[in-house]
């Protein structure tokens, strides 16, 4: 499929504006010729491998033919394995090619500049206020402690205290029970995954939004997962899935972990880029002809949990060179951030097609055909605490009072307190 739709990926490398991509546009327009070249050799091989065991038959039939036919047989298995060394080679460059390849791009997906499509919550103003900043405001409550974390482990590392640990108990249990409401089934997965599966979710280092964003355990083949959504996905790896009923769906709740060595000096401060987090993540499993639907089913559940906070955001259908390697199209959703004075990107949500269920091997069955077919996956954000809890200070907390208000959902699970003081 790779070299009938050939066109359309090297428009995707292009557009996406991948790491190393003009070497991976050369590599793809060798693809064919590899590919004839392998089939090629596959066929000398089988037509070796026949004669090799002819000759081994009428040998063994007929000792006295050993000296006419040992030579003969001794050239046949240098070919043969001369052969199959070189078909390894050439499918070992296929592999590398096809593994580096970006997912396809949706005909609606904007090429550079993304394409706000809903506001929420409207603001009458976004201006910048620095009285709101968060860091000053969660320092004095005794909210947060980015001091002592430093010390402890490292810089962009924090410790939620008082209020600010209650706050993401609290959004992660709203948000946990909204998912559930929508049909999410709850799932507590590992944080460390094999590199290899980190790797067929699409955490490669030529996807340069990944870049350099997962932590490998030294002396291992592990790595700790910078989302749920990688140890979600790997609940699929060489499973045949029942879609029968319709699309499988799970709300994951775990630690993430980024590097973020590629956005190394940038957001430095407070709650915004840091390296460990607690997150919310929806993952699904559909069929193929049911994952359009599902990402606006899951762009409106984001939308839901982001209005219901009082959030004042706007929904971003996401341009081609914002998708990094696997998503097929993206929305994200940015808060108004008023002490940085700015919108912060605080969900995402993608539609992966096959790109990931390929490379894990899931698989469902088509009724109709009976025939095994690889499944589609999508992943979403419920709730990033920290970017989450920024813009709740920031946007609910007033100067002239000196207290920031608890948004109503939220309250149920924080005592029943309107206001943190
Ligand atoms: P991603 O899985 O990269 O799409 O990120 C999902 C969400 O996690 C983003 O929309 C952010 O809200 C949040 N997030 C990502 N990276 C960080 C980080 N380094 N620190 C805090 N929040 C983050």
């Amino acid at each position: 499929h790779v070299i009938r739709d050939r066109n359309q990926y090297e428009a995707s490398i292009q557009a996406r504006d991948i790491v190393g991509g003009s070497e991976l546009l050369k590599q793809l327009q060798c693809i064919p010729q590899d590919y004839e070249d392998a089939n090629r050799l596959d066929k000398l091989i089988a037509h070796l491998q026949k004669k090799r065991k002819s000759l081994e038959g009428a040998l063994k039939a007929d000792k006295s033919l050993a000296n006419q036919l040992g030579s003969e047989l001794k050239n046949c298995k240098l070919e043969f394995q001369r052969l199959n060394q070189e078909l390894d080679q050439k499918r070992g460059k296929i592999q590398d090619t096809l593994q580096c390849l970006p997912n396809l791009i949706h005909p609606s997906v904007p090429e550079v500049h993304p394409e706000i499509v809903h506001w929420i919550n409207p603001s009458p103003s976004y201006q910048q206020d620095r009285s709101r900043d968060h860091v000053d405001v969660m320092s004095r409550k005794q909210m947060v402690d980015f001091q002592t974390a430093a010390n402890v482990t490292g810089n962009s590392w924090y410790y939620l205290l008082n209020a600010g640990a209650q706050l993401e108990h609290a959004l992660t249990t709203f948000a946990l029970l909204k998912a559930q409401e929508a049909g999410f089934n709850f799932c507590i997965p590992p944080s460390i995954a094999r590199n290899e599966i980190i790797d067929a979710c699409g955490f490669r280092p030529r996807d340069m939004n990944n870049e350099q964003q997962i932590y490998h355990l030294a002396d291992t083949q592990l790595g700790l997962t910078a989302t749920a959504e990688i140890a979600l996905a790997g609940l699929g790896v060489n499973k045949v899935m029942d879609l029968s009923q319709g699309p499988r769906k799970l709300v994951g709740l775990s630690r993430s972990y980024r590097a973020e060595a590629g956005a190394r000096g940038k957001d430095t401060k407070g709650l915004y880029r840091v390296h460990e987090f607690t997150k919310v993540e929806l993952f699904c499993w559909t069929k193929p002809k049911d994952s359009c639907k599902m990402l606006e089913e899951i762009k409106d559940l984001q939308i839901e949990i982001v209005g219901s906070l009082g959030l004042p955001a706007k929904v971003l259908n996401m341009p081609a060179n914002d998708l990094g390697a696997p998503a097929y199209k993206k929305y994200d959703i940015e808060a108004w951030m008023p002490g940085r004075g700015s919108f912060g990107e605080i969900t995402s949500t993608s539609n992966c097609l096959d790109f990931q269920s390929r490379r894990m091997n899931t698989k469902f069955k088509n009724a109709a055909t009976g025939k095994h077919e690889y499944v589609h996956t999508l992943n979403g954000t419920a709730m990033a605490v920290p970017r989450v809890i920024l813009a709740l200070i920031e946007n609910f907390y007033n100067p002239t009072k000196n207290i920031i208000a608890i948004p109503e959902c939220l309250r149920k699970f924080m005592g029943g307190r309107e206001y943190i003081e």
